[in-house]
């Protein structure tokens, strides 16, 4: 079974993929947690980028991610379900769907090319703020002040997960309340989306 947790920057989608993998353990389920970009080759460089503003060009952005995630896929994605485990993923293609989509390229088309290599989740989990509140985690969180520019993208990225959230597998929750609170709400739509 594949999970993704999916929302924009400061939803608490770490925090909730590890309450997430605690609750399957205490149940007794193999999952395990992958996050996405990946801590290789590919993945160090999109966080090198991104830590410098990313790139200029959307498509060579995507790319990159699709790099790391062709190795993700390979290396511990498929091995993974093809050993029974649930794998939930901290980020995934849903992520480049709307942030590479809010940049400008087409969402269905980033869509379709993932999917050619990419197993698509049997749930699709997406945590649901304001951007406004966003900003604010995440400047709490790193310490540094947000440009107006950001919000607005954010409102473009939030936009497109909204729309990903009406497709049968996928579910909006949302995560403005407690983290225990956003929790069970996780856990109620996975017990009565799938059989676990
Ligand atoms: O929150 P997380 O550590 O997963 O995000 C890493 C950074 O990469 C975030 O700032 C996010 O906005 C960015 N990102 C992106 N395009 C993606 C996925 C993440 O720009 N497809
Ligand atoms: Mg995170």
């Amino acid at each position: 079974i594949l999970i993704s947790v999916e929302g924009i920057d400061g939803t608490g989608k770490t925090t909730q993929v590890r309450l997430l993998k605690e609750w399957l353990d205490k149940r007794g389920k193999d999952a395990v947690a992958l996050k996405e970009p990946t801590q290789g080759r590919y993945g160090r460089e999109i966080a090198r980028l991104a830590s410098s503003g990313g790139l200029k060009d959307p498509r060579k952005e995507l790319e990159l991610f699709m790099l790391d995630r062709m190795e993700d896929v390979k290396e511990n994605i498929l091995p993974a379900l093809e050993a029974g485990k649930v794998v939930i993923m901290d980020r995934y293609y849903l992520s480049n769907i709307a942030y590479q989509g809010a940049r400008g390229l087409d969402p269905m088309k980033i869509k379709e090319e993932n999917e050619k290599f990419s197993p698509v989740p049997d749930l699709i989990i997406i945590l649901d703020i304001d951007p406004r509140l966003s900003m604010a985690r995440v400047n709490a969180r790193k310490g540094v002040v947000g440009h107006f520019e950001n919000e607005a993208y954010l409102r473009r990225v939030r936009e497109i997960f909204l729309r990903i959230g009406e497709s049968p597998n996928a579910v909006v929750i949302d995560a403005s309340g407690p983290v225990e609170e956003v929790h069970r709400k996780i856990v109620e739509a996975i017990e009565k989306r799938l059989n676990i």
